[in-house]
């Protein structure tokens, strides 16, 4: 083994036990938290002060208070059943950005989404196949144009609609997370809010983060990203799903049929200094395909990808170097995309 792979393996290996939560009992200095929040388990580590983590752990609490669909306080929950009324600045803040995204995605990603997500029961235990005209009469549903918000705060929704914000709450919560730790000091952490990392600086040795990118076809990892002050965010069927007649359904829509996302993409990862961006577009490039989510990238400079398909994987070429591939993947097709299609 080349001594630079040994390295890396070991580096990966660190930030790995440190995603699980494990922290390396030689590692001076650094403080951990675990919190159970927005449906996963949320892993915070920082260096050098431990003080901000419990503001931190209330923040993240706080913030699913308000976001969540299904805690009966929350502002979409109650904006789900009533049908319009005054939002927290943090809920206004999201949905504005949110909006946005949903046109930047051309409606791959629509936050109004919900009555479909409901029909397939990935909001409870009891998971089903809705039938097809039930399907059909809940996509007339789905509009996130149709969601008004006005400059004091007020949010109506068309009839009958409602909203989920599960595809964009944790990128806007660790944008959150990284001013607040920023603001008391902390220029070296990571943290992996189930499956969205973004990490402070660089780790305490003055090198990038290793991140790893989860196999999404098996065990292990499909291949590790080097990463500096960068949120990198995955979206993935097997994050979420169920098994009937054979046939496996996942939690992420595309809203044009009201079906599971069905193309050669088994995960997105996106990488960029926003966390939002970062989490709404994983979701919608997972549901655009491949070739229209290379579409998008070669239109916009705030972020670079990570494609894994059926055939191998993609990466923008901004992660050239701060890309490697792990275990089964290393003897797949890696293509590196370019802008213009270079
Ligand atoms: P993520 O894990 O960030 O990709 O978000 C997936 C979650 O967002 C799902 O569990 C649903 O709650 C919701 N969702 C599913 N499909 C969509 C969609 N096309 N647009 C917006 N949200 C979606
Ligand atoms: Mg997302």
């Amino acid at each position: 083994m080349t001594k630079k792979k040994f390295c890396l393996i070991a580096s990966v290996c660190l930030v790995f036990l440190t995603l699980t939560g494990c922290s390396n009992g030689t590692e001076a200095d650094s403080y951990s938290t675990t919190v159970f929040a927005m449906d996963t388990v949320m892993e915070l580590k920082v260096y050098g002060n431990e003080e901000p983590l419990e503001e931190a752990k209330n923040l993240i609490l706080e913030l699913e208070e308000k976001l969540s669909a299904t805690s009966p306080q929350s502002d979409i929950y109650n904006l789900n059943q009533n049908g319009s009324g005054a939002v927290s600045p943090d809920t206004y803040e999201l949905l504005q950005s949110s909006l946005a995204l949903c046109e930047r995605s051309k409606g791959a990603l629509d936050i109004s989404i919900y009555p479909v997500v409901q029909a397939w029961g990935f909001t409870t235990d009891e998971k089903r196949v809705p039938s097809e005209a039930e399907l059909a009469k809940l996509l007339k549903l789905v509009d996130y144009k149709a969601i008004n918000i006005d400059k004091k705060r007020i949010v109506t929704l068309a009839p009958e609609m409602k909203i989920d914000l599960g595809s964009v709450a944790k990128g806007y919560t660790g944008n959150r997370l990284v001013d607040l730790l920023s603001e008391r000091g902390i220029t070296s952490a990571v943290l992996n809010l189930g499956g969205n990392v973004h990490v402070i600086g660089t780790k305490p040795d003055g090198t990038a983060w290793s991140v790893g990118i989860s196999n999404p076809a098996g065990e292990g990892y499909a291949g590790v990203v080097e990463a500096v002050d960068k949120a990198v965010v995955t979206s993935g069927g097997y994050e979420r799903f169920f098994e009937q007649d054979g046939i496996r359904y996942h939690h992420i829509i595309d809203p044009s049929t009201g079906y599971p996302v069905s193309n050669s993409l088994l995960s997105v990862t996106v990488v960029g200094d926003d966390g939002l961006v970062c989490d709404a577009l994983s979701t919608a490039l997972f549901v655009m395909g491949e070739d229209k989510a290379a579409k998008l990238w070669n239109e916009s400079n705030d972020f670079e990808a990570v494609f894994i398909t059926t055939q191998g994987i993609s990466i923008t070429e901004g992660l050239e170097d701060a890309f490697s591939p792990l275990g089964d993947y290393e003897n797949t097709k890696l293509t590196v995309l370019r802008r213009d299609g270079k």
